[in-house]
């Protein structure tokens, strides 16, 4: 097991950041500095200030300008499009610097971050830029009655927000950001990104070569800085009309409420506890890998990642089996390790909750099941499944958002379902079965954004994305995706 070797241009990058990138340019952050570390060897990357209220209020400003210069916001659709494109096309020439630095930075499998990270978002991005050139409204009939004989033509017409502030959490950084991002200057709003603390190193780079596609300068700007500061700064701006937020379920309340505050208006893509519901007559020769995928990818780092199986009774023990076999055979190692299955988690804070919550379940009960084996350095946490774990059990109910799984015995489908609905999330869930009369019977009983029958977890820029109750307001992809960027003017005219 060996780490790749990082291209020179990845090892240089880190050291030139700077807390904010405004109006096109590289501009110093005011405020203290925070340290980037590598998750596997522990050893900080770089150091980079972060942007104080005063650099925040800068970056707003510039793009605010940059909104109102029309440049951006009124250029001819086809040549946003044109534009937008190059952007891509750049991301993919610079897709492997990119792909190591969010492996590096973050701890995520390399493979994850080509194939994932860039390979999936290049492809999402295709998809949006295209949608710069398909927006449109309505002609509508009216049958106002005050003036007799009057006749009226009526129509919507979109029009961009203004300034979006687009804050992105640590688990797919480059790719998140870019759900954001691409949607908003496809619709013409300009941009203000705020990507985590943790993993800030390849925003600076996403604004660099929308530059150089030709985005105008003071379109697309970054700050880099923790929530309760440069985050929330931005998010009480006045000047930002619009915040597009993902993240945990907390900040996205405390988001949710700055906004309503000021009628600024949010989307919000928050996390999720996701059950599957595995049927006696599941396939477990397909079922198995599809499941351990689901769990563990990216560590269990990922919203929509399955935390919670449900398992016809027959099938218990033989599931349980052949995950515990999966799971005890992993083989774990550092990201840039291109044959480490399983990898370090994200921060030593975050380790140390995902262990808090193993122990708290094993003191309430629960049986550990794992085997694998880390490294001595490094925040690895072992993939765990868990049995025995009471309905009420806080590792039945919270999200881990790590690599770990239970698995629940049930004799009845009706109390399986109640008990996976029975969470404040709602994000994804899936249904592992070849009987498509259950299958039919349960999609609509399942309270998630998105279900999934026989797979878990693939996210697809022409599906609708976003979760029900406490998992999120909004839906990111489909066809409709810039909405979220777009106000509705009706227009009345009388003739
Ligand atoms: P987090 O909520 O801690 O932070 C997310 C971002 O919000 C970070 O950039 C952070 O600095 C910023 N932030 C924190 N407080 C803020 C404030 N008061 N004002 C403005 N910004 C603030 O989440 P995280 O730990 O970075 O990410 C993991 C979470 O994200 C998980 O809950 C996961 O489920 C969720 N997530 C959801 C989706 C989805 O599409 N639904 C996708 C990925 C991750």
């Amino acid at each position: 097991m060996a780490n790749i070797d990082l291209l020179p241009a990845v090892r240089t990058f880190p050291a030139a950041l700077t807390g904010a990138f405004i109006d096109g340019a590289a501009f110093a952050g005011g405020g203290a500095p925070i340290d980037i570390v590598d998750p596997a060897s522990e050893d900080v990357i770089a150091s980079i200030a972060e942007a104080d209220p005063g650099t925040v209020d800068r970056a707003v400003r510039g793009a605010d300008r940059a909104f109102r210069d029309g440049r951006w916001s009124t250029m001819r659709p086809a040549d946003r499009e044109r534009i937008l494109m190059r952007f891509v096309d750049l991301v993919e020439r610079d897709g492997e610097m990119l792909a190591q630095l969010e492996s590096w930075n973050q701890g995520k499998s390399i493979n994850i971050a080509r194939a994932v990270d860039v390979g999936a978002s290049v492809e999402y991005m295709r998809y949006v830029a295209g949608l710069a050139t398909k927006v449109t409204g309505l002609t509508l009939d009216l049958s106002i009655p005050i003036v007799p004989g009057q006749r009226y033509h009526a129509y919507t017409r979109p029009e961009p927000l203004g300034v979006v502030a687009a804050i992105a959490p640590w688990n797919f950084s480059l790719m998140i950001a870019l759900w954001k991002v691409m949607p908003a200057l496809a619709a013409g709003c300009t941009v203000v990104l705020k990507p985590s603390e943790l993993t800030p190193l390849t925003a600076f780079r996403l604004a660099e070569l929308a530059v150089e596609a030709g985005v105008p300068a003071g379109v697309f700007n970054v700050v880099h800085g923790r929530g309760a500061t440069t985050g929330q700064a931005l998010v009480d701006h006045d000047l930002v009309r619009k915040i597009s937020f993902t993240g945990s379920t907390p900040t996205g309340k405390t988001i949710g409420r700055a906004a309503i505050a000021r009628l600024a208006r949010v989307s919000l893509e928050l996390g999720g506890k996701n059950p599957a519901l595995v049927l006696q007559d599941a396939d477990l020769s397909r079922a198995v890998p599809g499941l351990v995928a689901a769990a563990f990818l990216n560590g269990g780092q990922v919203c929509a990642a399955l935390s919670r199986i449900y398992v016809e009774r027959p099938r218990y023990d033989d599931l349980v089996a052949a995950l515990h076999d999966a799971v005890g055979g992993m083989t774990i190692g550092a990201g840039l390790d291109p044959t480490a299955q399983l990898n370090p988690l994200v921060s030593a804070d975050h380790r140390d909750k995902v262990r808090g919550h193993l122990a708290a379940a094993e003191q309430a009960g629960a049986t550990l099941l794992g085997g694998a084996t880390a490294p001595e350095r490094g925040w690895y946490i072992t993939p765990t499944l868990v049995t025995g774990a009471g309905a009420d059990a806080a590792i039945q109910r919270e999200e881990i958002f790590g690599p770990v799984l239970s698995v629940t015995p049930v004799d009845d489908i009706d109390r399986a379902v109640a008990q996976a609905n029975d969470t404040p999330y709602g994000l994804t869930a899936s249904i592992w079965t070849n009987d498509l009369d259950r299958a039919l019977d349960l999609i609509p009983r399942v309270e998630a954004g998105t279900v999934y029958v026989n797979t878990h977890v693939p996210v697809d820029p022409n599906l609708p994305f976003g979760g029900y109750k406490q998992s999120g307001i909004g839906r990111d992809f489909g066809p409709d995706a810039l909405d979220a960027y777009l106000e509705y003017k009706s227009v009345c005219i009388a003739y």
